[in-house]
Order: structure tokens, then sequence, then C-alpha cells
């Protein structure tokens, strides 16, 4: 089996050429290594790769880990991304520790992250998720809500909109990915010429990144290609 240490390098060499494939800016993909489930030991190897960018969906785990390395390793400068889905009473320990949030999809929500964002923090780095697939069982809102909760969240003091995410249906075809992720791009487009701090578009995961790449993502989630396969067993 690959090591993280050889995955990290392949995967940022397969975003270095899909960059150059489809003439997008040289570094204008970042590397975003989901590690939820993974172990200590495993994101440990990850930053001996260089990598120090982190996105967990699991509110405990993730701040169980961010406790770990601010204790262990202050010296490290890592960034925490929270993807998950959100519940409103669990936003408290997400806006005192994350530094990203890519999955905000109600104003409730990101009235809860500003008003619990703490004062000697910086702003909350905030994206809308949203559901370019309009399957009822994924999360995030529909297309033509954005531009009213992006409003409520250009409002808020704590959070600063970045852009949006989001998690298209699980298809194989190329065509089709491609077709969900510039939809999403589109709409990115047009956020950014209301709001100049929207410059950040995270799409694309582990089975559907050229696409993604090619549509204009600027931050590709990878977990499995990265620490391989997860195992939920111990999870309930
Ligand atoms: C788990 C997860 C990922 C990573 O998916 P892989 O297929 O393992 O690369 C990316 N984004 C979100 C929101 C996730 O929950």
């Amino acid at each position: 089996m690959a090591s993280i240490q050889q995955n990290i390098e392949h995967i940022t060499q397969q975003i270095k050429s899909f960059e150059q494939k489809h003439t997008r800016a040289p570094g204008s993909v970042q590397l975003l290594a989901v590690s939820k489930t993974k172990p200590i030991e495993a994101i440990l190897d990850a930053i001996h790769s260089g990598q120090c960018t982190f996105g967990e969906n699991y509110v405990q785990e993730g701040i169980d880990k961010i406790e770990y390395f601010s204790t262990h390793h202050a010296d490290i400068n890592l960034v925490w991304h929270f993807i998950g889905p959100i519940q409103s009473n669990k936003t408290r320990p997400i806006a005192e520790n994350f530094d990203w949030v890519h999955s905000i999809d109600r104003a409730k929500i990101a009235q809860r992250l500003s008003d619990q964002r703490p004062e000697d923090k910086e702003p909350l780095q905030v994206l809308i998720q949203v559901n370019t697939s309009n399957e009822a069982s994924k999360s995030g809102i529909d297309s033509q809500q954005v531009l009213e909760l992006a409003a409520q969240i250009n409002a808020l003091p704590n959070l600063t909109l970045r852009g949006l995410m989001s998690i298209p249906a699980n298809v194989s075809d190329y065509q089709s990915q491609l077709d969900a992720f510039q939809k999403l791009a589109q709409l990115n487009t047009q956020l950014a010429t209301l709001y100049p701090s929207v410059d950040t578009l995270s799409m694309g995961m582990s089975g559907d990144m050229e696409a993604a790449i090619e549509a204009g993502s600027t931050c590709v989630r990878i977990g499995t290609a990265i620490f391989g396969a997860r195992d939920y067993s111990t999870k309930n």
C-alpha cells in the first residue's frame, strides 16, 4: 500500500497537471486533506509531507484533533476546515475552534456562528453549501436561495463570505460531473461581483477532481486518495 506521503505527492502532481491541462493558473487549486475518522498519526504523516490544511466532518472529533495539535505541536501552523453537516446546538465549538466552515446552508446557523465567534479571533471564513443535484437527501440549499443567504451572511460581523461549496451526486461520467460543477462556478462568479471577499470554490473529491478543476475549483477536498478507505465501524 502506498504511504500517505506518496499519496500526497501523487495528488499534488495530479492537481498540477490538471491545472496545466485545463489552463488554470499554477497553484490556483488548494489541496484540503480530509482527515475525518483518521488518527493523529495519519495527520502527522501528512504534515511531514508539507500538508497544513485539514478538513473534518464531526465536531467533537475535529476539536479533539485541533486541541491535540495546539497543545503538542503549537509550532506548526495548521488551518482547520469544518466541512460536515451542522446542527444548531453544535455551532459554538465550531465557531470557537475552526478557521473555515464550508457547510453553511441556512441563516440561523450563520447567525449563531457569528454570535459565538470569539472576539480575539479572525472572522470565521465561510462558504455556502449548495445542493447542485437537487436531491432531497443531500444537504445544501437550492441555487435560487444562495443570493439571499449570501446577503445575510455578508451582514454578519464575525463571518467573512468566501464562496460556495458542493457535494454533487456521485456520478462517474465526466460530462455530468462537469455540468454540475460549471453551474456552481457560474453562481460563484456572480457572487464575486457582489462581494469582493468571494474567491473560493470548494468542489471536487477523490472521484471527481479533474472535472472540478476544469470547471474552476480552487479547493479540492480529498480524503480516501490520501488516507485510504475509512472505517466507520467505531462511529455511531
Ligand atoms: C468525506 C468528505 C470528503 C472526502 O471524500 P473522499 O471521497 O474520501 O475524497 C470531501 N468532502 C466532504 C464534504 C466530505 O464529507
